[in-house]
């Protein structure tokens, strides 16, 4: 029987010539969920019997031979940070808890036109501040590889749902690394587009000069398909790029003539675990195997990323959040005295403790007297840090590193110590910051079972590169077909 294990494109041919049914994948799909996601965490909301419907009615269009949409019948699961008309979107914090929003983000308007089955809105750090999905007021979301270990965040929900076969696709976003850390911890791909290539509208914001909206996947395909269905001009975006969408899927069997591979040595830091450095050797080996060149690149300042990151991030998400103040949006306290004192309790009782830092640390980056030391001069290291890249990408085509410098860590290893928790973004941020498109393809495992992913970055609108590089390692690697063993069990 069908079951989302598989790959997008093997379902799709097995819904064109009839072997299964969208109803079918979708009830398959509900039923992982109703197995496995109690241990796992991935969904804050299933939306089991408007799903099932949807479904049943694709099939009854397809049956009537009307023309279908890119994803036709495809369950997707949607991040909780996206706006869906009808179904709950908590961004997994109390302060909007219960809030079903009037309208569709861009994205999901796309779904729903390529005729996605919207299966539900998957688990994530508290307004997308995070790396581990503990920062959800609802609770973690655990890899389906190891139950003690975090699937990684803020998307967390997004790749465990893929991984566990509770959807072949997902959506995510990714503001420093949100899409790619949890797909590497996970073992998933996971694409963070160009910044600009797909809209925000209806993406609640958190830094809005670094977040975009991306695909996850079992495999390099799936990802292609679905960024050709995320990607487009949408004018209710005003940095919402009119450039022409390709084909991606059309290019990935084509391998990439003379491809030249940057690394840049000096940025894989002493805290990187040996399984990582190994399985990223591996993966570059496999490149150099395929007649790649690999060169060693310099990023003189990929080493301030962290701090640049943690200025700018947080000052643009003081602002975004200043609308949670129980009046024009968010949760209200039942108990307060005055007008400054709701305010207060409000925003006091409804966030969460790092969202709570976040605010505080931008609010003074942003005041005045600290403004020209902390977040003039994180925007001119900003600057820097693209400079490096478009310096690099003068003698690459594409760059490998790391995605995290660990495999999934331990539930509760790092929560409580935020500073450790940031530095583990050394290796995500920066496609963000110079607003690159990266992604995280599955290139190896850890000694005890944890998947490790490859990042691959490429310059400004190259996703089809991207994507092409990545399908020539899939093409020569068996990782992306390993399964974690809970997901294994129900099929
Ligand atoms: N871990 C990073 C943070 O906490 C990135 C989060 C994200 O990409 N949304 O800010």
């Amino acid at each position: 029987m069908a079951t989302a294990l598989e790959s997008s494109a093997t379902l799709l041919d097995q819904l064109t010539d009839g072997q299964t049914t969208s109803l079918r994948l979708t009830q398959d799909c509900l039923d992982r969920i109703a197995a496995h996601d109690t241990a796992i965490g991935a969904f804050l909301h299933v939306d089991s019997e408007p799903a099932l419907a949807a479904a049943a009615a694709i099939d009854r269009r397809r049956e009537a031979g009307e023309p279908l949409g890119l994803l036709a019948g495809l369950p997707v699961a949607v991040k909780d940070v996206l706006a869906t008309r009808g179904q709950p979107t908590t961004c997994a914090s109390r302060m909007l808890q219960g809030w079903v929003p009037p309208y569709d983000a861009h994205v999901v308007e796309r779904l729903r036109r390529a005729d996605a089955v919207l299966i539900g809105k998957t688990n994530m750090d508290e307004f997308a501040m995070g790396s581990t999905t503990e920062n959800s007021a609802f609770g973690p979301t655990r890899t389906p590889w190891r139950l003690d270990c975090a699937a990684g965040g803020s998307s967390g929900g997004s790749a465990a749902a893929v991984a566990a076969g509770m959807a072949p696709l997902a959506v995510g976003s990714d503001t420093g690394g949100s899409i790619r850390q949890p797909a590497s911890f996970c073992g998933v791909v996971g694409l963070k587009p160009t910044y600009g290539r797909v809209s925000r509208y209806g993406l609640v914001a958190f830094a809005s000069s670094l977040d975009q909206v991306g695909p996850f996947s079992g495999d390099v395909r799936g990802a292609a398909l679905l960024l050709e269905v995320l990607a487009d001009h949408d004018p209710r975006d005003a940095t919402c790029a009119d450039e022409p969408v390709p084909a991606y899927r059309d290019q990935l069997e084509r391998p990439l003539d003379a491809l030249r591979v940057g690394i840049c040595r000096d940025h894989f830091t002493e805290g990187l675990d040996k399984d990582v450095d190994e399985a990223v050797e591996a993966a570059i080996d496999v490149y150099r195997r395929l007649g790649a060149e690999i060169h060693d690149i310099q990023l003189p300042h990929a080493r301030f990323a962290v701090a640049c990151y943690y200025l700018v991030a947080p000052s643009e998400a003081s602002s975004n959040l200043a609308r949670y103040d129980g009046v024009h949006y968010g949760a209200r306290s039942d108990d307060y005295d005055g007008l400054v004192d709701m305010y207060c309790r409000s925003r006091g009782e409804a966030f969460g403790a790092e969202v709570k830092r976040r605010i505080m640390l931008g609010t003074y980056a942003l005041s005045a007297g600290y403004y020209d030391a902390f977040y003039l001069k994180a925007q001119k290291v900003r600057r820097l840090i693209q400079q490096d890249y478009q310096q690099a990408f003068t003698s690459v085509d594409v760059i490998a590193s790391p995605v995290a410098p660990t495999p999934a860590i331990p539930l509760g290893s790092l929560v409580s110590d935020p500073l450790q928790m940031y530095l583990a973004d050394t290796y995500t941020i920066s496609a963000n910051l110079a607003g690159l498109p990266g992604l995280s393809l599955p290139a190896g495992f850890s000694d005890d079972g944890r998947p490790i992913g490859l990042q691959l970055l490429a310059p400004p609108f190259q996703e089809s590169r991207l994507l092409q590089a990545a399908a020539m390692h899939e093409r020569e690697t068996q990782w992306h077909l390993r399964r974690p063993p809970l997901a294994e069990d129900s099929s």
